[in-house]
């Protein structure tokens, strides 16, 4: 009995979060349905649910046209996605993304600058702090006075908890300190997360993941992104290492890859090697691709059935339910299309339904940091 009274607390807060994540999965949902779905007594869900309200992350919703059994007026719990703002930050190799927004990801604002390699990180992360500085000047102040936090996703490894980014391959070289950095700028708490593992919490909360619990999902540009997603968990290996798809060795004697190996996937198929085919802008590949002839239209279909190997080795391996494709890489039907018929070639046994495209593309360059923040902070 003892044990069970100390662990009380936590059970609560398993409970809160269990609570905010299936509300975000299916709501607007009633309190029966919460208690019934999930196996809690209408007790707990009642106490929860209260709590939860009068912090005002839930509002209720309730129409004169529904009513329950008894004629009472039928009410529906959801998520308030105004409840809080956050400004999301996701830093790629080329381009970077600012958004001023609210917890499901409807913009205030947004705008995009070219990650700039040549200056210090300090100063590139000032450039970020003025940009949502002057953002949040120009929102509604009942908009202003909502924002919460900083929300940052940054390819490579991170460190979540003292919020460092360790490696961001293709962006910084050396450490470094992005949540002190940005937080002495703004005052406001700072998350970070691998861009990856922060899409696919977004996949998680409002795509794929709403109707598949375990996907494999990858980015495809500018390098190779890569997460697997257990039981709508991310799997985060020792180390804080993820899948590293683009990282799988297909060629002897390849050249070598900023991960310090060589014969990598990335080295291969990235934006960059692409471009030494035919330059085109990353949106534009399905059109290139489709107009080329000869020698290039040759090395695009290596470029593309070596991925393919890649993707049905991995799904060999890791049996995911999906195969998620994200990236503006995968943005033209033409190369999505070509990709599964070169999948399907090497085994005619993955059925057709199995690799889908994210249904998050509208939002793909920022919903990432937004999901991060939603789910690890807030629930
Ligand atoms: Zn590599």
């Amino acid at each position: 009995m003892r044990q069970a009274g100390m662990n009380m607390g936590r059970v609560k807060q398993q409970n809160r979060s269990a609570i905010l994540n299936y509300i975000c999965e299916v709501g607007p949902v009633s309190r029966k349905d919460i208690a019934s779905d999930m196996g809690l007594t209408p007790a707990a869900v009642t106490q929860i649910t209260t709590q939860l309200l009068e912090e005002g992350i839930l509002v209720e919703q309730g129409t004169d046209q529904t009513h329950d059994g008894a004629g009472r007026r039928k009410v529906f719990l959801d998520i308030d996605d105004t409840y809080q703002y956050v400004y999301a930050v996701n830093i790629e190799a080329e381009i970077t993304t600012v958004a001023l927004c609210d917890l499901r990801g409807n913009l205030v604002e947004k705008q995009t600058m070219y990650t700039d390699h040549a200056k210090a990180p300090e100063h590139f992360l000032e450039d970020i702090a003025n940009s949502l500085l002057e953002m949040g000047r120009r929102a509604p102040a009942k908009i202003e006075r909502r924002i919460a936090a900083v929300t940052v996703g940054i390819p490579g490894l991170v460190d979540v908890e003292t919020g460092v980014s360790i490696h961001a391959y293709g962006v910084w070289e050396e450490v470094v300190e992005v949540s002190d950095l940005l937080h002495k700028q703004l005052g406001l708490p700072v998350f970070i997360e691998n861009n990856v593992d922060a899409f696919a919490r977004a996949e998680v909360l409002y795509g794929i993941g709403r109707k598949h619990d375990n996907f494999l999902l990858i980015k495809w540009g500018p390098g190779v992104g890569s997460t697997i997603v257990i039981d709508k968990q991310i799997y985060i290996g020792r180390h804080g290492k993820t899948a590293e798809l683009g990282h799988l060795i297909m060629e002897r004697h390849g050249e070598f890859c900023n991960c310090g190996r060589r014969g990598c996937l990335e080295t291969m198929v990235s934006y960059g090697a692409l471009q030494k085919i035919q330059k085109f802008a990353p949106e534009k590949f399905g059109e290139v691709y489709t107009k080329s002839k000869g020698a290039d239209r040759e090395k695009f279909d290596d470029v593309i059935d070596m991925f393919a190997r890649a993707i049905v080795n991995a799904t060999t391996i890791l049996a995911p339910d999906r195969i998620v494709l994200s990236g503006n890489l995968f943005r033209s039907e033409e190369i999505r299309k070509q990709m599964i018929e070169d999948c399907f070639e090497y085994d005619p046994n993955l059925h057709a339904g199995r690799i889908l495209y994210t249904e998050l593309s509208s939002c793909e360059d920022y919903i990432g940091p937004v999901a991060a923040y939603v789910q690890q902070v807030l629930f």
